[in-house]
């Protein structure tokens, strides 16, 4: 990855190797699904999400509060620089991510696009007041939320 700090115009349309450190940093939309709980189906292998989110997680603002102690607080915290190029699957379809490392654009809600937050709020995308934290629930009573995307 290029540690430049300057944003390049429209640069969500380059692939995501090209982006510099702030480009990849604002890519996220800051839509908090990568935070819910996932459950997966030992035969298949099928990957289930669930409306259960992390504990860290500021539910009004999507954003995480030990953003810099992440992955030792939770070990299954997603990298997404790793996860995208194992098995994007792990990450939910409408993440810029995936969607980028699929060769998809971006959806019309996203941020970079629309210039606000405020399409991705219409739209439902965001978690805020969708899910409930995973202090509220027992690790073995996650099959009983779990939940379809809404991706538009
Ligand atoms: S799912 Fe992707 S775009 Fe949404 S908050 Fe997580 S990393 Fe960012
Ligand atoms: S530690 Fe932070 S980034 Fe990781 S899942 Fe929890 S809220 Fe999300």
């Amino acid at each position: 990855m290029k540690s430049e700090s300057s944003i390049r115009e429209k640069f969500w349309h380059l692939p995501l190797e090209e982006l510099n450190e702030l480009e990849w940093e604002l890519l996220c939309d800051g839509c908090g699904r990568c935070c819910l709980k996932k459950i997966q189906d030992e035969e298949s292998e099928e990957v289930f999400w669930t409306r259960v989110v992390c504990r860290y997680l500021d539910q009004s603002s999507c954003r995480c509060t030990e953003y810099k102690e992440r992955s030792t607080l939770v070990p299954s915290c997603l990298d997404v620089r790793q996860v995208y190029q194992q098995n994007s699957n792990w990450m939910p379809a409408t993440c810029a991510y995936r969607l980028r490392a699929e060769g998809k654009p971006l959806f019309h809600w996203h941020p970079l696009i629309s210039e606000s937050k405020e399409a991705m709020l219409a739209d439902g995308i965001t978690v805020t007041d969708k899910c409930l934290s995973e202090d509220n629930v027992h690790a073995d009573g996650y099959q009983e939320h779990v939940i379809k995307w809404v991706e538009s």
